[in-house]
């Protein structure tokens, strides 16, 4: 998944990496890596109806 312009340092994109038994934010443009994945702006939700 990709958030696109969410890094907070940079603007840049943030990619969600899913590892095994933990997923966080790193940016494409500067590095950034986030941990706290609540509070970003999803593009797609599941189960949001
Ligand atoms: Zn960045």
């Amino acid at each position: 998944m990709l958030h696109p312009k969410a890094c907070p340092r940079c603007s840049g994109d943030l990619s969600l990496v899913q590892d095994i038994g933990e997923s966080y934010l790193s940016c494409l443009q500067c590095g950034f890596v986030s941990y706290q994945l609540q509070g970003l702006p999803e593009p797609t939700l599941t189960g949001n109806r």
